[in-house]
């Protein structure tokens, strides 16, 4: 039998070498922008059309290249930054495969520019695909500039799977941010279609936060800073208080390259244990430092999953640095024994916690309490079985008489004699002859969200004005998914204008929306709006009904009155479709008599 085994050509050979190196135009801006890191550059240009899709451009002012080394870039294990087995260990530069301008080249057409300081004239190499088609010698600036245009324009079948030239431009927009943190002493200008998007002075990192974020941000951050012999850590860190719904501004950096670790992640999250309510995320943005030898980034094509030699050693280091800049901030009070087991307490908690106590004992001397519940002091189902008798809540309507007259209505339309909250999440009450059981989350979502699609398809545009005008400053993806947004904020009752420069400003709130609380009810719902869309690929306005009532909505955890109770019973079966919550989970569990006859084997005793 003949051979059959072939050595491919180099072309073909880095055509499929692309797929690892460059799956999507993200991967192509954080190549080049890595390559002008290490050649020295102090300013760096991003020019992006088509979310990269047509054109990805960037500009340094780094060393440049000679005319040999300007085509020798291109190929396959051409690099100028190791050259020995031994330098691998001791890696320093962000790029050292020598892969990357080949890979992009095999599937796109690029074009370089490059002039060294000390040389005259510069280079322009144009490579189609991997096959050189022009060299020649022309005068341009100082440092490199390569165009990547049309890619994938040869792999049709790549092309195809790109996402929306959004989605890429969202992908490039997050590498651009980990890359400007992290490089925080170097200018930036970064324009996406003509539009700028960023242009950034250096600066500190606090700085590069600020010009990023809004300093309203950065206002709830605090700074981290620790150090041994062999590990440091720093950066900053968000107050407990200042959470988001999702991970997008959580950065971590290893010497000063982004890095994905879910050991390290996990370290950070486990110091907010008790904190934070689940589900709401912190940010940070911190910078880890240790030996190269200590860990390999030779994991993945990418580099941004690496190993560590000690990983358990330095969890701890993290998630004991980042514990204690939480204790040093005052942010947290110990209680009790718990503090010997090293978990604590949040002023609100222990607020909460107060507020559970007046519950008890409020409940245990209220006149109104059946006997059975009276004589049981000690079982738990005491304490389980609270009834609330007007516990403090921010959200409370606290006019007594009101809510008298509430409570008698509504008992009479549903007919319930006895309402209860059960660990202050759901409602219990008996109808004829059925046991009850409300999800008071689902059951106000369902109504909130049915209220907000009828704002959004009447055009209502009911607001309650605020005294002052609110500014918030967006993040660049943020303000521009507003502003496509406008009409049907306007709708909900968000009364809002559209400013330059990121800027909202917040007139008028809808009337479910607590005063004080404007900034974050829009943030939050954009972030759970921003999730959705990524998620479920909803409609429009389905999906700011469904960001509405989900920001909106009582939480577990919530106390109610029981005036407050019976409303939303009352407001839940007039709704369309009172049985499921806007994601489709129940909101309502019925059990009847004869089903505990039966659970209870009574069936024919009863
Ligand atoms: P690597 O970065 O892993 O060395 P690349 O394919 O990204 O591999 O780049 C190959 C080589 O081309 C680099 O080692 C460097 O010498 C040179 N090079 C690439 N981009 C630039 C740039 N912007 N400025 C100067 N030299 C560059
Ligand atoms: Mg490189």
């Amino acid at each position: 039998m003949p051979s059959v085994i072939k050595i491919l050509p180099q072309h073909i050979a880095n055509r499929i070498a692309a797929g690892e190196v460059v799956g999507r135009p993200e991967a192509v801006v954080k190549e080049l922008i890595e390559n002008s890191l290490d050649a020295g550059a102090d300013h760096i240009q991003l020019i992006v059309k088509d979310g990269g899709k047509s054109l990805i451009q960037v500009k340094d002012n780094g060393c440049g290249m000679n005319p040999e080394d300007a085509v020798l870039c291109f190929n396959r294990h051409a690099t100028s930054k190791i050259s020995t087995a031994e330098d691998l260990e001791n890696i320093r530069t962000m790029g050292f495969r020598g892969e990357a301008l080949a890979s992009i080249a095999a599937v796109s057409m690029v074009e370089l520019k490059t002039k060294t300081g000390n040389s005259q004239t510069g280079t322009l190499v144009k490579n189609n695909g991997g096959e050189i088609t022009e060299n020649s010698e022309i005068s341009t600036d100082n440092g490199t500039s390569v165009s990547v245009k049309n890619l994938f324009y040869n792999t049709p079948a790549r092309r195809n799977f790109l996402k929306s030239d959004h989605t890429e431009f969202r992908h490039i927009y997050e590498t651009f941010i980990r890359l400007a943190v992290a490089n925080h002493n170097i200018s930036f200008l970064f324009i996406n279609n003509g539009k700028l998007v960023f242009d950034l002075k250096a600066t500190d990192l606090s700085g590069r936060l600020s010009q990023i974020y809004g300093s309203d941000f950065t206002c709830n951050l605090l700074e981290v800073s620790n150090s041994n012999e062999l590990i440091s850590l720093n950066g900053f860190i968000s107050k407990p208080s200042f959470t988001r719904k999702s991970r997008q501004e959580q950065l971590f950096f290893l010497n000063s390259r982004p890095i994905a670790n879910k050991s390290l992640l996990y370290a950070v999250h486990s110091a907010y244990d008790d904190l934070i309510e689940k589900g709401d995320y912190p940010c940070y943005f911190l910078f880890l430092k240790l030996d190269p030898y200590r860990f390999d980034v030779n994991v993945h094509p990418s580099k941004s999953e690496v190993k560590f030699d000690d990983e358990k050693a330095l969890f701890s280091f993290v998630r004991k640095t980042v514990t204690r800049t939480l204790e040093e901030n005052n942010l947290v009070v110990n209680i009790g024994s718990s503090a010997l087991s090293g978990k604590f307490y949040q002023n609100t908690d222990s607020i909460k916690k107060h507020r559970e106590l007046t519950l008890y004992h409020k409940s245990a001397s209220a006149d109104n309490f059946t006997e059975s519940f009276k004589k049981n002091k000690h079982g738990n189902v005491h304490e389980l079985f609270v009834k609330d008798s007007g516990a403090y809540n921010p959200e409370r309507n606290t006019d007594q008489e009101t809510e008298h007259t509430d409570d008698h209505d509504i008992s009479q339309n549903t007919s319930v004699n006895e309402i209860w909250q059960f660990r202050k999440k759901y409602i219990i009450y008996h109808l004829d002859s059925s046991l009850m059981i409300i999800d008071q989350h689902a059951a106000h979502e369902r109504i909130l969200y049915e209220q907000a699609l009828e704002r959004l398809n009447s055009n209502a545009n009911l607001s309650q004005q605020l005294l002052m005008p609110i500014t918030v400053v967006l993040n660049h993806i943020d303000y521009e998914l507003v502003k496509s947004l406008e009409k049907e904020f306007n709708a909900l009752g968000f009364d809002i204008e559209v400013a330059s420069r990121n800027r909202v400003i917040i007139k008028g709130i809808p009337s479910d929306v607590r005063i004080g609380n404007e900034k974050l009810a829009l943030q939050d719902m954009i972030d759970v709006y921003k999730k959705n869309d990524v998620k479920l690929n909803l409609d429009k306005r389905d999906n700011l009904a469904k960001s509405y009532a989900c920001k909106h909505a009582i939480k577990a955890g919530d106390v109610l009155s029981e005036a407050e109770m019976l409303n939303l019973i009352d407001r839940l079966f007039l709704s369309r479709m009172p049985y499921v919550c806007p994601h489709g989970r129940p909101t309502i569990i019925k059990i009847s008599a004869d089903d505990l006859d039966r659970m209870f084997a009574r069936k024919g005793f009863s």
